[in-house]
């Protein structure tokens, strides 16, 4: 069993009274973890922590801050085996997607390192004779970071690595389902070195998390919240922020569509379909949730893709290697069930896969999915997949824009050129032609739109969420004034 800590000013700490929660294993339901429930004090103290240490760490220069933090990434890669042990008994995710999110990750890491020589301003022409204008970007302050638990260690560095870099101080509040894994991010941090209070880490009993969460947005040292989530919660720590009047960052859920146009090459597209589809089980933002097929190609496209689902071993993660390892829990399996039932009572067929009753689930697509089922709108966040099929480009696109989501997509097309006029018209924050919907790095201006949430977290985008952009002046000459 995992026993995890919080980290409060550079202490590991319990909650101060004591009390703990536990999360347990998705598949035999053993004690994975036993962690800190906080309190609304110890989230507060947390915050006092991050605030004391912001001027000190704010006014570092990039030079030291990067080298703590590319020592992070390497302290991060020295846990990986720790975290492979975590990610499997926490949530039952394989090996191979838990060691995908060690390396991406620490390259996060090492992207929010290079980004600290980055942060620059400019040179504004003023009207003013002998006024030298500058736009200058600054640390925030103390930036709240909320992770999930479905790409633990890539979303809990991506939550504070970039606000770091900045010269911010952070509060990671970790998820119920992943206290170890987020936990070892800490421990990796402290590893390098950071100071005191930089970094902090709450965890909270899963009724809790309402309170804390607002608690710390309450608090004026908090000047920006990320948070990577369900929509459902994006939009209560929307109004909590539009309430303290916070700026955030919210990426929420998706239900990315995958097109293959008539001329795709199939084989190309069936690679990456299985890939963005089946990828941790299904449960990435950016999975691939419907399949968008031209009905010239769908008969032979839909039975390759079977083809190779079936072929994707499934299995126990602490017993040898899977790509398809446990769902995350009993009722990821009972959401899934019932979008078969409900689709395949509309009219959908089986094509590959099929019903659980435990949370090994196999690779499933249902075929002939129709704008009437659950599954063409909702996000299944479980190996279960829809296929559309359409006629021509235009139903392709309309079929790609009709959902309240709007993360990722991707196009395949052998005509590039088309493929790429048919990318600009889909509304998702992200589009891939001839490539998995599936796609993260660190440097690339990830986010979504529509009920996908808004703002960026990579590359210049992040530094952009997480500094303030002053104006500042310098008066160099004698100013004229009219009285
Ligand atoms: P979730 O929204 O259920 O939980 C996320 C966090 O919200 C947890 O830390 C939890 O403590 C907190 N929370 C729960 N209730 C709260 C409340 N009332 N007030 C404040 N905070 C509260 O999400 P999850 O199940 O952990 O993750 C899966 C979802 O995340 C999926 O919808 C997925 O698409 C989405 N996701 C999005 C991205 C992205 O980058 N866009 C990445 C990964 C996952």
């Amino acid at each position: 069993m995992n026993e995890v800590s919080m980290l409060i000013n550079g202490e590991r700490t319990t909650a101060r009274d004591g009390a703990t929660f536990e999360r347990r294993n998705p598949l035999d339901d053993s004690v994975a973890s036993l962690a800190p429930a906080a309190s609304v004090a110890d989230a507060q103290a947390a915050v006092k922590a991050a605030a004391t240490a912001f001027p000190a760490w704010s006014a570092l220069g990039p030079g030291e801050r990067r080298s703590l933090l590319n020592r992070a990434a390497e302290a991060l890669e020295a846990k990986r085996d720790a975290f492979a042990v975590a990610m499997a008994t926490e949530t039952g995710a394989s090996h191979l997607w838990a060691g995908f999110n060690v390396k991406l990750a620490a390259d996060g890491l090492r992207e929010a390192a290079a980004m600290t020589t980055q942060i620059a301003g400019e040179l504004i022409p003023s009207d003013v004779p002998g006024n030298i204008a500058l736009g200058v970007r600054q640390a925030a302050g103390v930036v709240l970071g909320i992770a999930p638990w479905n790409a633990p260690i890539i979303l809990g560095v991506r939550a504070i690595a970039v606000p770091l870099a900045c010269g911010n101080t952070v509060v990671l509040k970790g998820s119920e389902i992943c206290p170890a894994t987020h936990g070892l991010i800490i421990e990796a941090l402290q590893d390098a070195g950071l100071p005191r209070g930089v970094v902090n880490f709450v965890t909270n009993a899963p009724e809790n998390a309402g309170a804390i969460v607002e608690a710390i947005i309450a608090e004026p040292a908090v000047r920006r919240v990320n948070f990577t989530g369900s929509t459902r919660v994006g939009r209560i720590i929307a109004t909590q922020c539009a309430k303290y009047l916070k700026p955030a960052v919210l990426e929420l859920g998706g239900k990315a569509p995958f097109l293959v146009l008539h001329d795709a090459d199939l084989d190309a597209a069936v690679q990456a379909a299985a890939f963005g589809a089946f990828a941790n089980s299904g449960q990435i933002c950016m999975s691939t949730e419907r399949i968008v097929v031209d009905t010239a190609i769908a008969d032979d496209f839909v039975e390759r893709l079977a083809q190779k689902a079936q072929s994707l071993p499934l299995g126990d993660p602490r017993k040898g290697p899977a790509v398809l390892g446990s769902v995350v829990d009993l009722a990821t399996v009972t959401r899934c069930n019932s979008l078969i039932d409900d689709a395949l009572a509309k009219g959908a067929s089986l094509v590959c896969g099929g019903k659980s009753e435990s949370t090994l689930m196999p690779a499933t697509l249902l075929d002939h999915v129709t704008a009437e089922m659950h599954i063409y709108h909702e996000e299944s966040f479980g190996p279960v997949k829809a296929i559309v099929r359409v006629n021509g480009d235009e139903e392709a696109i309309a079929c790609a824009n009709d959902n309240e989501y709007g993360l990722s997509a991707a196009v395949f097309s052998r005509d590039v050129a088309r493929a790429m006029t048919i990318a600009k018209r889909i509304e998702s924050g992200i589009c891939h032609v001839n490539g998995p919907t599936v796609h993260d790095e660190a440097q690339m201006p990830f986010g979504g739109v529509k009920s996908s949430g808004f703002g960026h977290f990579g590359g210049k985008a992040g530094i952009a969420e997480f500094t303030d952009l002053r104006w500042v002046t310098m008066q160099t000459t004698p100013r004229l004034y009219p009285f």
